[in-house]
């Protein structure tokens, strides 16, 4: 299952041996839990305003792995 960054909105990789998910765009290093928690914080923002980052920064992402 593909978990997506809480931060930043890049595809997370999951590491078996510490349960842990890790963000290779922004570095974040967190459990599930802790990604539904940032999550959860994050929907406190204005939706229309955090998609329209996230479509800024995934894509600023996108260029910067070129
Ligand atoms: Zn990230």
């Amino acid at each position: 299952m593909v978990e997506r960054c809480p931060e930043c909105g890049a595809v997370m990789s999951y590491e078996i041996s510490t349960k842990k998910y890790l963000c290779k765009s922004c570095g974040l290093y967190v459990t599930k839990e802790q990604i539904l928690e940032l999550r959860e914080k994050a929907q406190t923002t204005s939706e229309k305003e955090k998609k329209k980052q996230r479509q800024n920064e995934v894509l600023s992402w996108w260029l910067s792995k070129k």
